[in-house]
Parts: C-alpha cells; structure tokens; sequence
C-alpha cells in the first residue's frame, strides 16, 4: 500500500474540504413499559437492533453515498456468495458498496484530488 491509500477521502463537493465518514445508525424500538423502569438494565444492546443503515457523509452533511437497493446485484434471489443485503431495515456496508462509493469518487474526480 502507498502511503496515500491511509490519507482520509476528502468530501467530493466543490469547495467542501471536510473528509469523508462512514455513520452507521442503528434503530430499537421504544415501548411506554421501558419508560417507568427506574435502572438502565432494560437498556437494548445496539448489536441487535431492529433496524440499522449507513450514510457516507462529510462533516458538514454533504451526503456522498446511501445504500442501494436490496438483494445482491448479481440478480440470485437468495445470494449467499455476496451477502448482501435481503431485508429493508438491516442494512450494512459491503464490499460491493465500497465499488460503489469508489465508482461515485471516480465520477466526480475526487480520487486523484
Ligand atoms: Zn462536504
Ligand atoms: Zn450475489
């Protein structure tokens, strides 16, 4: 690896010089009952959340990438070779979507910045 591969992605948006995150969010559902327990031992653990997704983001909220539609882009119905997402409101960030963000980089010519 050269030793610009560990520079950060700078945000591709004219004159936004912020760099580049991956955020995740992860979601869990709320009910009235887990309001009126006193300790946080009902605290869900975010591993398991009901829902989850990602945004790629510069600090100042230029949003870069989402994810892409769900199933695997090599058309199987149930693909276990890609792992990609089958469910709406399970979302991660795969292989396929770096190709994706480093297409949209490419794109907007902010690789070779
Ligand atoms: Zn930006
Ligand atoms: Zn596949």
């Amino acid at each position: 690896m050269s030793r610009d591969e560990y520079d950060p992605i700078k945000c591709p948006m004219p004159d936004c010089d912020a760099d580049l995150f991956l955020d995740w969010t992860a979601s869990i559902g709320l009910s009235r009952g887990l309001l009126t327990v006193a300790d946080d031992s009902w605290m869900p653990d975010p591993a398991h959340p009901d829902g989850a997704g990602w945004r790629v983001a510069c600090a100042e909220g230029h949003v870069v990438l989402l994810p892409g539609p769900t199933g695997c882009p090599c058309g199987a119905d149930s693909c276990a070779r890609h792992g990609f997402d089958e469910a709406e409101d399970l979302r991660r960030f795969h292989a396929l979507d770096a190709e994706r963000l480093s297409e949209v980089l490419t794109r907007l010519g902010a690789v070779t910045r």
